[in-house]
């Protein structure tokens, strides 16, 4: 079965409620007829970066319960798992047994060795495209005492995996063969773009490699009946790239894009790109992750991206920013800004529910990340607890607080649009954009007689729309 053309929720394990269970509880009672799918982040064993280091992709960590939780979910909802494909943690029995093994061990040849790399240069390290304040190599030893240098390129629990050995790939088809069975449709390919490493060059997304790897994922993939969802950030150009291969590219330009238009009254450059999107993308505003900056170079001149950083840092909390593995300690342009997607839009429930509106009418499928599905705040206390800044906007819900969240205006307003995205029939059809002067957007949806149309004027923030009532046949607006 395809995926559904429904607002997919994007959730951790344990944030929506303290477990699988619970947060299948959680979709059944809040949201079943208002998404189609969900995109679980890692339930993987995990020793760092918020489940992002996986022991295997064959287990569940037993506090979030069990792969029973899982089928029962995926019997319901579109399930899309991650698929870390650019890294394993240094506590995986095939890194365990390199250590005790050494370069004899069967898997040392799914690391990337970078003492057989041949020298590494000043100017290669300042070319290389880095996630930390430090080179992306880690020193190992052995258990006969002598030392290695692995590839590692975010923390030093993250063990980059080498893709010019066959092993990885039967690592990964295993991998994919096992969660298919699971019940799941979508991989979400995380990071995919430090695969590739070639001294001499940024070793993120070197061509043709890159696409050769993704080429082979999204075809084993596709063997076992599921899509792929490459995750990168960097300039749009690339979704477009992945688009064109018959992959699912995120629309990540959209969250600063829609944070301009409607900051700025100004529904210029969202057009621009609405009208050549890739239409088979996956929408978000907000994930687990900042808002990503460089995701829409181009689509917005420079002076406006600024203004955007400028207005929405004054509520968030320090950005990530770009770094240079030749001077790790540089300070470089932002890379992400670390904010909800409410609090980005100032609290403003009309702002918010106009955002969310046209997310929804934009082509592709939508995901709302659980924190804005429940237009939550910053959690600075979460933050400062961690030290992370990206857990500004990674809330743990309790069930309780759950229940008195979805009884906010904003979020009924919200639950009522996101129940007509999945349940109308218009948007299983065909997408246009209408004329509309700057200050305004409108985009309608046709499938059959069914037909709905969104108005949304970004002065006064006022979101409406039309639509057939396919019992009646009358044409009914809804204010949202
Ligand atoms: C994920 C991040 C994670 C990183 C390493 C990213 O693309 O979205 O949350 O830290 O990959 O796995």
């Amino acid at each position: 079965m395809p995926l559904k053309n429904q607002v997919q929720l994007i959730a951790y394990p344990n944030r929506l409620g303290r477990n699988l269970s619970e947060l299948r509880n959680v979709l059944d009672t809040y949201w079943s007829k208002a998404i189609g799918g969900i995109h679980i982040l890692p339930i993987y064993p995990s020793n760092a970066d918020n489940g992002f280091s996986p022991l295997t992709h064959k287990e569940i960590d037993p506090n979030y319960g069990t792969w029973d939780d899982v089928r029962a979910i995926s019997s319901r909802y579109d399930l899309c798992l991650d698929l870390t494909l650019n890294h394993i943690s240094d506590e995986s029995a095939e890194f365990k047994d390199f250590i005790a093994n050494g370069y004899k061990s069967e898997y040392a040849d799914l690391f990337v060795h970078v003492d057989q790399l041949g020298e590494v240069t000043p100017d290669d390290l300042a070319k290389i495209h880095i996630r930390k304040e430090k080179e992306p190599f880690r020193e190992v030893t052995f258990a006969d005492g002598s030392k290695g240098r692995v590839w590692c390129t975010f923390t030093e629990r993250q063990v980059d995996l080498n893709y010019t050995n066959p092993k990885t790939y039967a690592l990964m088809e295993d991998y994919i063969a096992f969660l298919t069975a699971q019940g799941t449709k979508l991989f979400r390919l995380d990071a995919f773009g430090y695969t590739t490493k070639k001294l001499g060059t940024s070793c993120f997304l070197v061509e043709p490699d890159v696409y050769e790897i993704l080429d082979w994922i999204n075809r084993a993939a596709a063997e076992h009946g599921a899509e792929v969802m490459p995750e990168v950030h960097d300039h749009p150009s690339f979704q477009f790239a992945i688009g064109m291969r018959g992959m699912r590219p995120y629309g990540f330009a959209l969250p600063v894009l829609l944070l301009y238009s409607l900051l700025d009254a100004n529904s210029t450059h969202l057009k621009n790109w609405l009208r050549i999107c890739p239409r088979n993308q996956i929408t978000v505003l907000d994930t687990h992750d900042g808002i990503c900056v460089p995701d829409v170079e181009d689509l917005l001149p420079r002076d406006k991206i600024q203004a955007v950083i400028d207005n929405v840092s004054q509520r968030s909390a320090d950005p990530i920013l770009r770094r240079s593995a030749a001077n790790v300690h540089s300070v470089g342009a932002i890379y992400q800004i670390t904010c909800t997607y409410y609090d980005a839009l100032k609290g403003n429930d009309d702002a918010y529910i106009a955002a969310r509106a046209i997310q929804f009418f934009a082509p592709g499928i939508p995901q709302i990340y659980y924190v804005g599905a429940l237009a939550g705040c910053n959690d600075v206390e979460l933050m400062d607890s961690t030290g992370e800044p990206r857990d500004i906007n990674r809330h743990f819900y309790s069930l309780e607080e759950i229940e008195r969240e979805v009884k906010r205006p904003v979020v009924r307003r919200l639950l009522k649009l996101m129940t007509f995205r999945s349940e109308y029939p218009a948007f299983q059809g065909r997408f246009e954009l209408h004329y509309s002067n700057d200050k305004s957007v409108m985009m309608s949806w046709r499938n059959g007689e069914a037909w709905c149309e969104l108005f949304v004027d970004l002065i006064f923030k006022k979101t409406t729309i039309r639509f057939l009532d396919l019992r009646t046949h009358r044409q009914l607006t809804m204010r949202c």
